[in-house]
């Protein structure tokens, strides 16, 4: 018996059973990728196959017809690599290079591609031919759906063109930007959209990033909108994130690649050529900072000037709020002073000395949305999520709690910073106002909002990656561990943070160079075998 004899089959539709091996009989010939029909129990089922069996031993029964292509090798071999460098199986990754239904309905197709006109469009810039790859910053009010579309336009010259969208409300946004030629290729997708996909009918397939594996047919380029948006990170084994799986894919078929991001990370702009998408027709928001120091320490977390502004507004005026609590403190010590007969914000005054200090003096620190809506009147208070997701329009933006955005925690605070804040001007509106006081107008991110020019952060957010060792430059690698007694660490390479509970498990996080990562593999290898573990790598 030699391997060729017999394949391993991914089944359709057996949860976590797991390639099963069958027989390949004389007169078929088949090769990772195919889709065939294979007996299962009793009955007759379609799966996929990924390549000669592990084990040919415990094939007992035959495949019964070849179907055809479902996956391009050349995709089935780059889900194989991706799930070795994730530490997953190969099959694991196998279900992500289709989708899970609609397989076999017929192809739609949804005609030519034409894009739906738009008054005052914007320009894209032109890439220099010798870039594959291009990072577009868009200023924050361009939209990127329509940003995708454009892009997905030009590059439907030479063949199919995939854009992957970080949440189903872009995917939804990018596809109303065209006319006809384009399809949804996510959960929500037509019947027969994959097939279309698959076939060459649909010029333009949008998904998320469960799309990001699908192969084409003609495959000329592939768009990635929201490069730093989390929703592009996988939320189960192997962990890959869009922009890597593409960036495999784009480079595997030889075909451009075209991130766009308002704020992209260090590993998005790594190789990549970055162009800055003009914004001659106002695309950021009115900026104003309001700084602190200039101003008297009782009016300093409210300045007049600002209230002024508010007051005078003739569009909708939001609020960011913090989703922790605000906290009544003593103004000179800092202990909290919580109000004997309120839980939330009140402007009742303090009776009784502190008891570690004896100011009766008080003080609110953070702003809730419970404080906001006494403080601000007429201002909608909205979490930085919740003002992400509006659609766009333009809009009044207060910013009262900013300098908690500048000093966030995480290990790429600065990109953290310019994140939050390209939100914020986004929620604005071309036309809007993000009204910000601070005490530091001085702050790069702070300087280049007001400005209309993120570069010069930008610059410095991937050179403090480089100086740090952190993605791309490095690996960050987080292990999370179900087990009764922690992991030993003390010979794995790298900086070892950890092992401390977390949530119930152990958790680990290491930051290895790209040089000592095989020597961390093998280490992580011997924990993978004992089970109940997950490994992220970034
Ligand atoms: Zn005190
Ligand atoms: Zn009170």
């Amino acid at each position: 018996v030699t391997t060729h004899t017999a394949v391993d089959v991914l089944v359709d539709d057996t949860g976590r059973l797991g390639p099963l091996a069958y027989i390949v009989p004389d007169g078929i010939v088949v090769q990772p990728g195919d889709a065939v029909t294979v007996p299962f129990g009793k009955s007759q089922r379609h799966g996929l196959v990924l390549g000669p069996a592990a084990t040919p031993e415990k094939a007992t029964r035959g495949i019964l017809l070849r179907l055809g292509e479902r996956v391009d090798p050349l995709d089935m071999s780059l889900a194989f690599s991706l799930a070795e460098k994730h530490f997953a199986a190969p099959y694991q990754v196998a279900a992500r290079l289709s989708p899970a239904a609609g397989r076999n309905s017929a192809p739609i197709d949804p005609g030519p591609l034409r894009l739906v006109a738009r008054p005052k469009d914007l320009s894209l810039p032109v890439p220099p031919r010798n870039w594959r790859e291009r990072t577009y910053l868009r200023p924050p009010c361009a939209d990127p759906a329509r940003i995708g579309a454009l892009e997905a336009l030009r590059l439907s010259a030479g063949g199919q063109v995939l854009v992957v969208c970080p949440t189903v409300a872009l995917v939804e946004r990018t596809l109303a930007e065209f006319e006809s030629g384009a399809a949804r290729l996510d959960s929500k997708a037509r019947a027969g959209a994959w097939n279309g996909w698959r076939s060459g009918s649909v010029a333009v397939g949008i998904g998320t990033r469960a799309s990001a594996l699908y192969s084409a047919s003609t495959l000329a380029g592939i768009v990635v909108l929201e490069e730093e948006h989390p929703g592009h990170l996988e939320s189960s084994l192997p962990y890959t994130h869009s922009r890597d799986v593409a960036r495999l894919r784009a480079s595997a078929h030889s075909i451009p690649l075209t991130l766009v991001s308002a704020s992209p990370t260090a590993s998005g702009m790594h190789g990549s050529k970055v162009l800055t998408i003009p914004s001659a027709t106002s695309l950021w928001p009115r900026v104003r900072l309001y700084d602190k120091n200039d101003i008297h320490p009782s009016m300093r977390q409210i300045p007049p000037a600002l209230l002024a502004a508010v007051g005078k507004s003739t569009i909708p005026v939001v609020a960011l709020c913090e989703t922790r609590q605000s906290r009544r403190v003593c103004v000179r010590c800092g202990d909290a002073r919580p109000c004997v007969s309120c839980s939330s914000f009140c402007k009742h005054p303090e009776l009784t000395p502190c008891p570690r200090c004896s100011s009766k003096g008080i003080r609110w620190s953070g702003f809730d949305a419970a404080r906001i809506r006494q403080t601000l009147v007429g201002a909608e208070p909205l979490t930085l999520a919740e003002l992400s997701a509006l659609p766009p329009a333009s809009r009044t933006v207060v910013v009262l709690s900013g300098d908690a955005l500048l000093s966030l925690p995480g290990l790429a605070p600065l990109h953290g910073s310019a994140s939050s804040f390209t939100r914020l001007a986004e929620a604005a509106g071309p036309g809007g106002s993000l009204l910000i006081p601070t005490s530091y107008p001085d702050h790069p991110v702070l300087r280049a909002l007001a400005g209309r020019d993120l570069t010069p952060v930008l610059r410095e957010v991937w050179s403090s990656a480089r100086a740090e060792g952190m993605p791309p430059f490095g690996h960050l690698v987080t292990v999370r561990l179900g087990w009764k007694r922690p992991p030993r660490t003390s010979d794995w390479p790298g900086t070892v943070l950890g092992p401390r509970r977390v949530a119930g498990e152990w958790e680990v996080l290491v930051q290895v160079s790209s040089a000592d990562l095989p020597l961390l593999r093998s280490h992580l290898e011997a924990v993978r075998r004992r089970g109940k573990v997950r490994i992220t790598l970034q």
